[in-house]
């Protein structure tokens, strides 16, 4: 089979330095492996969007020397697939309408397979899936062995919001399977989405990709960047500088004589091994 890997930012802001070690790091997975890398533009939530976020985030890409095999998928013209994936879990009953609140559920409540609120016929609901007591297990590339028994983690969780947009967890792995995904590479701080995202994937009937989580950067405060990603923009029109610094958090080698994007990324993939990757959960950004 082809290894294909991934890239699917959210147009929330311009390129960080957070989602920039996440692309470099699946192009050198995929590359690597001789296979291909595809870009996938997650725009589902437009309330937390920013306007020209897509634009920039695919104009910064090629200037690292960054580029493509396929045209780029917008989630926002995959409502149909989302649909269709929504009616099968309907049809399987593995969903119900739920109408409790925030409060309600910060409370303590746990839901148990149904709302705990009277359903309310004006308002739209949210749609939950049953979550059972099941230890999802899968071997991380990097991180190793991990589980995580779902309904402690995640519970019924929300696959469809009130507002009627579909949840990332839904929408990612239908269109993992949709671009054929064989290995997913991104930041650690999805590592606790991944069993949830296995457990849809059972409940589709869908293929679950290799899944390896790379360090998160921290700044200097130990913050997340991707907390404060709008204060790390990477330039597009300078890339070396922030290359050479998402190399070195992934502990590539840094190649001193390289004056171009493209021979970086040339140089490091002669030498790479996946193995060799940060295995740690974060770290601080150079
Ligand atoms: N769109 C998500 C983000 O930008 C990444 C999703 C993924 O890689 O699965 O954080």
């Amino acid at each position: 089979m082809t290894y294909r890997g991934r890239f699917a930012p959210s147009p929330t802001g311009h390129l960080h330095f957070g989602s920039l070690v996440a692309a470099v790091g699946s192009w050198l997975c995929a590359r690597h492996a001789g296979g291909e890398w595809l870009l996938r533009v997650e725009d589902i939530d437009p309330p937390r969007e920013m306007p020209g976020s897509a634009e920039s985030i695919l104009a910064a890409l090629p200037a690292f020397g960054l580029a493509a095999d396929a045209p780029v998928l917008f989630q926002s013209t995959r409502q149909p697939a989302y649909d269709a994936a929504f009616e099968q879990l309907k049809a399987a009953d593995r969903v119900f309408p739920c109408w409790c609140s925030r409060n309600d559920l910060a409370g303590g409540l746990h839901l148990d397979g149904r709302c705990l609120a009277a359903p309310q016929p004006d308002r739209q609901p949210a749609w939950r899936l049953r979550v059972p007591d099941v230890d999802v297990r899968f071997d991380d590339g990097l991180q190793g062995p991990q589980l995580q028994n779902l309904r402690t983690a995640a519970g019924d969780f929300v696959i469809r919001r009130v507002e009627g947009y579909y949840a990332y967890q839904l929408a990612c792995v239908v269109d993992d399977a949709f671009q054929g995904i064989t290995e997913v590479v991104r930041g650690y701080d999805l590592l606790d989405s991944t069993p949830r995202q296995i457990f849809l994937q059972r409940c589709l009937g869908l293929p679950t990709p290799a899944y390896l989580h790379l360090p998160l950067a921290l700044d200097d405060g130990g913050r997340k960047l991707s907390k404060s990603e709008q204060a790390h923009p990477v330039d597009p029109t300078d890339p070396m500088p922030a290359l050479r610094r998402a190399f070195a958090f992934l502990d590539l080698p840094a190649a001193p004589a390289a004056t171009r994007p493209a021979d970086l990324l040339a140089h490091a993939l002669g030498h790479f091994d996946p193995a060799r990757l940060p295995h740690c959960s974060e770290r601080m950004a150079a």
